[in-house]
């Protein structure tokens, strides 16, 4: 992530990322600005693949390489989000921090800002010794009927056990040596 990135107004909206395309001086193409329009419309992450099948279906004239391309530029200048998956890059939205929830069942990724308790991260600093300065939750789950007189409850609990395992500790960890660096 660019360290810039942290200092400037989060983009909230097709126009935000329209403006801060504008304020870093790239230039707005037909090409990103259909990119644009579509990961605003689409609440998920796509691959480029997906993109620009919909984006096809919808009558777009647009090359697969210029979808690539514009996602590249537009995700190394922290305008919309890059997700690295073992099966390829996934594109959202969101270029600051948040956090996900993974549906099991039908593979969305939700965009959620969820923040953590001070003494939960107190707890991953004493564990570490490390500062922590950012952080990002991955929360899996499946489709079904959410208890809302327990929701709260079911969620404190994922929590703490997802804090728990080494895997969100050591996320947490690279979370901070990338934006150290
Ligand atoms: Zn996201």
């Amino acid at each position: 992530m660019k360290q810039e990135a942290v200092a400037v107004k989060p983009i909230r909206s097709l126009k935000d990322a329209l403006d801060r395309c504008q304020a870093l001086g790239m230039r707005l193409s037909r090409q990103r600005r259909l990119i644009l329009e579509l990961l605003w419309d689409v609440p998920d992450h796509l691959c480029a693949r997906d993109i620009y099948d919909r984006l096809s279906r919808a009558g777009k004239e647009i090359g697969y390489t210029s979808v690539y391309q514009n996602l590249e530029a537009l995700s190394s200048q922290g305008i919309i989000e890059c997700i690295e998956r073992s099966d390829g890059r996934l594109y959202g939205n969101i270029s600051d921090s948040h956090s996900h929830v993974n549906c099991l069942d039908t593979q969305q990724i939700v965009d959620v800002f969820i923040e953590l308790p001070p003494e939960v991260i107190a707890k991953v600093e004493e564990q570490t010794g490390i500062r922590i300065t950012d952080y990002r939750i991955d929360f899996y789950g499946y489709q079904g009927e959410t208890d809302a007189e327990n929701g709260e409850e079911v969620a404190d609990t994922q929590l703490s056990e997802s804090l728990e395992s080494e895997t969100s500790i050591s996320e947490v960890l690279s979370e901070e040596v990338s934006i150290a660096s």
